[in-house]
């Protein structure tokens, strides 16, 4: 069952269609191409999708492009290929923006009607003059002036005979409504700015509550899905479409957003984390945003599971970010080769191996997926392994190498350490081990046990790579509230370490998968080979202490 879709809007869609209300379901995903988008986006563009497809109705792309000083088409770029990226294909692709001269007829039409008018009040006159919930509204001066004047004035202000915010077109509605939003919003304001597809055309713009329900009802869209803040803004959608006598009416629709624990979800702060280089562009794989989730190394397929599985409600809640990362691992387990990879490399000289020999030994590709086969790996008197899996001075119940202790190597022999070389700062730099012939992996050696499996790498043959661990961005919740959020970054979000992988992983192509033994999943940085190394993204660590 496909939980993203299974709600109360699927029961909404049921009944629309059954009453022959609508006779095909159109719904839209409108991104202002304002930033690059992130998982929150993912969570509605999968609903949107996905409803349309259960019912065998289309879904529209459409650029929100309404507010020409924010909006890039970088941004209308990198929104399509995220779109495409996730796995869906639009039915139609609009630009708000090519609207503008409908909307400035539906405007036109409101003004003739005696239902808006232009007001000479300030941006924060307005403000406090609407009122709030508790404190009536106040009118405007210029609510009264006529129809012609109207007309002759908002013309002029597509003329741009007026500076920014020196006039506006409002609404004519309600200043006494219990509803805020209702009390004479705003519908065009002036801005003198170049706009991404339109250029100097305009140099007024519609307000979102004014443009989006005529995008919608433009386009046909019959369902309207948006996020619950837009709630108290339904009354005034519904106002729009019918004053503008709409030939098509829309009806908006409200779910909870999509919000995760330690996970910054917003365009506005996200670019400021890229403006203020706190991180490394908009792709930065410690980024929530789809193109960072990618470069970490996520699936499309991992988040599209994530959103079916947290389904949508109609009540805000935190998601927990561990959520994601069991979906991540789901679907990988099955599907990424397993190898061996040490990050921090300690050298480890096997005493009674001979000299200039290298044999191959076999290793399972995946032992949870037989069908993935094996591979030879090389095997001879210096490896690495990982300085975490020694220890001068053990603890009780240490079970990897110290001196006089043996342990499993994974795939191939048992060592034990006898001895430790240290350089004159007194690191130690080298251990010396004997192995034993009889305890090759494979061969059903049941002589003896030992209590710890470590991993390694043949020296000579081991490929140096870079390794780049994540911790999360933001240490605490973001709880909206600018001084908290700038506060919380994490200073220790980013480690990069040099160390080696399999010689047969120098082929590893960008975004190809891995799960390293012990160390959790790697991506292969799209970046890699441009710089000439490979670089590994740890996508996640083998941990999970989630449970669905
Ligand atoms: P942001 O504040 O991050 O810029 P937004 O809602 O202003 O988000 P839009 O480009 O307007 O960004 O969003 C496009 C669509 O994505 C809208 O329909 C919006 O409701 C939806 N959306 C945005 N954020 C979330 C979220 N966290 N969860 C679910 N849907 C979201
Ligand atoms: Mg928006
Ligand atoms: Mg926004």
């Amino acid at each position: 069952e496909n939980k993203s879709t299974s709600n109360f809007l699927k029961n909404i869609v049921n009944e629309d269609l059954k009453a022959g209300n609508v006779d095909q379901i159109i719904t839209r995903f409108p991104p202002e191409p304002n930033g690059y988008l992130h998982i929150g986006h993912a969570k509605s563009i999968i609903l949107n999708f996905e409803l349309a497809d259960e019912f065998k109705g289309k879904t529209h792309l459409r650029f929100d492009d309404t507010n020409p000083t924010k909006e890039d088409t970088e941004y209308v770029e990198s929104i399509k290929e995220d779109v495409a990226w996730l796995g869906y294909e639009w039915d139609n692709l609009f630009f708000a923006s090519d609207y503008f001269e409908e909307m400035y007829k539906r405007a036109i039409l409101l003004i003739k009607k005696g239902k808006a008018y232009v007001c000479d009040l300030t941006a924060e006159e307005i403000r406090k003059m609407r009122g709030s919930l508790t404190e009536a509204g106040q009118k405007s001066p210029y609510r009264d002036r006529s129809v012609e004047e109207n007309l002759e004035l908002f013309e002029r202000m597509r003329q741009g005979e007026f500076k920014d915010g020196q006039k506006v077109l409002r609404a004519k509605i309600d200043m006494a409504s219990p509803n805020i939003n209702m009390r004479d919003p705003v519908l065009y304001r002036i801005a003198h700015a170049n706009h991404h597809n339109t250029g100097d055309k305009w140099c007024i713009y519609p307000m979102y509550d004014f443009a989006h329900p005529l995008e919608d009802a433009i386009e046909g869209i019959t369902h309207s899905i948006c996020t619950l803040e837009f709630e108290d803004h339904r009354p005034l959608y519904d106002w729009v479409v019918r004053e503008c006598e709409m030939e098509k009416v829309p009806h908006q629709y409200e779910f909870a957003r999509l919000n995760i624990t330690n996970t910054v979800m917003s365009k506005r702060k996200l670019k400021q984390l890229v403006d203020e280089k706190v991180v490394d562009g908009w792709d930065d794989p410690r980024m929530p945003t789809i193109s960072g989730l990618r470069r970490r190394g996520y699936t499309a397929e991992a988040i599209r599971n994530f959103a079916r599985e947290i389904g949508v409600a109609k009540a805000d809640s935190v998601v927990d970010s561990k959520m994601l990362e069991h979906f991540i691992r789901e679907d990988l387990k099955l599907k990424a080769p397993r190898t061996m990879a040490v990050l921090e490399p300690l050298k480890v000289v096997i005493t009674n191996y001979p000299e200039g020999q290298t044999e191959m030994l076999e290793a399972e590709n995946n032992p949870e997926n037989p069908e993935m086969g094996s591979r030879l790996i090389p095997f001879s008197r210096e490896i690495y392994i990982e300085q975490d899996d020694f220890m001068e001075n053990p603890p009780a119940k240490y079970h990897r190498l110290f001196v006089g202790n043996e342990v499993r190597l994974k795939n191939a022999y048992f060592i034990k350490c006898n001895d430790i070389i240290k350089d004159e700062g007194g690191n130690v730099i080298e251990l010396h081990c004997t192995y034993d012939p009889e305890t090759k992996s494979g061969s059903g050696f049941t002589g003896r046990k030992v209590k710890g499996t470590i991993h390694w790498l043949e020296a000579s043959q081991a490929v140096s790579a870079e390794f780049r661990l994540y911790e999360p961005l933001i240490l605490d919740q973001d709880k909206d509230d600018e001084t908290s959020f700038l506060d919380n970054i994490n200073s220790k979000s980013l480690e990069i370490v040099q160390g080696f992988v399999e010689p047969n992983m120098k082929d590893a192509k960008p975004q190809d998968k891995f799960q390293f033994f012990r160390h959790g999943y790697f991506n292969v940085d799209p970046l890699s080979s441009e710089q000439g190394k490979l670089i590994f993204n740890r996508i996640v660590s083998l941990k999970s202490s989630f449970q669905l």
